[in-house]
C-alpha cells in the first residue's frame, strides 16, 4: 500500500524517480514523469539486470584469480627478500672474515718485523757489550803497563798490546766508518701501516693496507733523464722515477709523493 494513500497499491513505477508509486502519486508528485505498470517495468528492469549481472559476475571470478596471484607475488617477494637477505649476510660475514684473515696477517707481519728487529738490535747490543768488556780489559792492561811496568816488561809486551788496541778500534770503525761500525744501529725503527695500497685479494674481496719496513731515502732515487733530453716548454713530457730505500731497494709499495722541480738548463729562471 502506498504511504501517502494508505488505500491505494503500489502498481506503477517512476522511471525518472526510480520509486514504486500509486494511481494518485503518479498523477499528484509524480506529474508529468514517465510511469509505467509495474509489471512492464519490472520485465525490463529484470532483462537490465541479468545483463548487468552476467557482466559482474565474471569481475568478481577475475578478482578471485588476481587475489590469489597477489598472494603468490607476496609469497615470491617475501621468498625473494629472505634470499637476498641471505645472500647479504654471506658475503658479508664472509668479507668480515677475510678482513680478519687479513688483520691477523698484517698483525703477524708486525710480530714478525718486531722480532727480526730486536734479533739484530739485541745481537749487536751483546757483541757491542763484548767489545766494550775488551776495550775496558784491553785498556786498563795498558795503563797498567804504561804506569807500573818496567822499560823491559813495557818493550816485551809492547806489540801484543798495541795490536790489541788496535783491534779494539778498527772494530768500531773509527776514523773510517763504514757498515761494520758497531756503534751505529744496524737497523731502523721504520715500520709502516699504509692503509691506502691494495693489498690483492682474498676469497675475491679486494683489500687494502700493508705493512712496510722500508722508508723512501731520496739519495737513493732514480729520475730517467734520457726521455727529459728533448723536453720542449709547453710539451708534455713523461719520465719515470724509481724509488728506494736507505739500502738501494726499489720501494715495494707506491703512495710517495714525489716533488720534482725542473730548470731551464741555461739560464737561472725556472
Ligand atoms: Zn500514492
Ligand atoms: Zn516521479
Amino acid at each position: 500500500m502506498c504511504p501517502s494513500h494508505p488505500e491505494l497499491e503500489l502498481q506503477l513505477f517512476c522511471a525518472p524517480c526510480g520509486q514504486v508509486v500509486c494511481r494518485e502519486c503518479c498523477l499528484l508528485a509524480h506529474r508529468g514523469h514517465a510511469c509505467d505498470t509495474a509489471v512492464r517495468a519490472a520485465d525490463v528492469y529484470a532483462h537490465s539486470m541479468r545483463d548487468a549481472l552476467e557482466r559482474a559476475r565474471p569481475v568478481a571470478e577475475d578478482a578471485v584469480v588476481n587475489l590469489d596471484r597477489l598472494r603468490h607475488l607476496e609469497q615470491r617477494i617475501e621468498l625473494q627478500c629472505s634470499q637476498v637477505r641471505d645472500e647479504v649476510d654471506q658475503f658479508i660475514d664472509s668479507y668480515i672474515s677475510a678482513l680478519e684473515e687479513h688483520r691477523r696477517s698484517l698483525q703477524m707481519q708486525v710480530q714478525e718485523a718486531r722480532e727480526s728487529k730486536l734479533r739484530m738490535v739485541h745481537g749487536q747490543q751483546l757483541e757491542l757489550e763484548r767489545h766494550l768488556e775488551d776495550t775496558r780489559n784491553a785498556v786498563s792492561f795498558a795503563e797498567n803497563l804504561l804506569s807500573e811496568s818496567s822499560d823491559i816488561e813495557l818493550l816485551s809486551l809492547v806489540v801484543p798490546v798495541l795490536h790489541r788496541l788496535e783491534r779494539c778500534c778498527t772494530a768500531v770503525g773509527s776514523g773510517g766508518g763504514g757498515a761494520n761500525n758497531l756503534l751505529e744501529p744496524r737497523v731502523s725503527e721504520c715500520l709502516q701501516f699504509l692503509r691506502s695500497e691494495t693489498a690483492g685479494k682474498l676469497k675475491d674481496y679486494s683489500l687494502f693496507g700493508i705493512i712496510t719496513t722500508q722508508t723512501i731515502s731520496h739519495q737513493y732515487c732514480t729520475l730517467n733523464i734520457e726521455s727529459l733530453m728533448d723536453v720542449c716548454q709547453h710539451q708534455k713530457a713523461e719520465t719515470m722515477v724509481v724509488t728506494r730505500d736507505a739500502d738501494g731497494r726499489p720501494l715495494r709499495h707506491g703512495g710517495e709523493k714525489v716533488v720534482a722541480e725542473v730548470w731551464y738548463k741555461d739560464t737561472s729562471h725556472r
